[in-house]
């Protein structure tokens, strides 16, 4: 991810440059039709229409410069937030419960900083953490309610008749 960031932030440098270029041209433009004013009497209209279009030109490639800026702007925070989501998950292991169910569970270098707890495998699949909640028994999820109840408490053996 660190590579992205930085093409990322390299092509915005060279999107402000793009910028820069672009507001030199517009004025290049204004100063060469000051220029065919004042060169003739009578304004060449062919050469006018032509630095018309040079200016609708640049000021269109303006407009793109600016819409590309916002969408690298944009591109850059979804990156740094699904950075910042994979480490949140990156914390998490998964484990089974004595009771056979899959879950996730906090690493347990983690658990100095905040209490051992459980998260749900189907939240965790759509990238957020929902901790489970509930007894030593079963613990749910609030959030998707996908699962009714994961049992934590241990399976019982075949019954068997004396
Ligand atoms: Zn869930």
């Amino acid at each position: 991810m660190v590579d992205i960031l930085d093409l990322v932030s390299q092509n915005a440098h060279t999107i402000g440059t793009g910028l820069r270029h672009t507001n030199s041209a517009l004025d290049i433009v204004g100063k060469l039709k000051t220029l065919a004013r004042k060169s003739k009497a009578t304004p060449d209209p062919e050469l006018e229409s032509l630095v018309t279009s040079l200016a609708n030109e640049v000021a269109d490639a303006k407009l793109a410069n600016l819409a590309l800026k916002e969408q690298l702007i944009e591109l850059k925070e979804a990156i740094l937030n699904a950075d910042n989501a994979q480490s949140k998950l990156g914390r998490y292991e998964l484990c089974e419960t004595p009771g056979g169910y899959t879950v996730y569970r906090l690493k347990e270098a983690h658990t100095n900083e905040e209490p051992l707890h459980y998260a749900c495998p189907y939240c965790y699949a759509d990238g957020r953490i929902s901790i489970l909640q509930g007894g030593l028994d079963f613990k749910q999820c609030f959030v998707c309610k996908t699962e009714p109840h994961f049992f934590f408490k241990p399976k019982r053996g075949p019954i068997t008749f004396v």
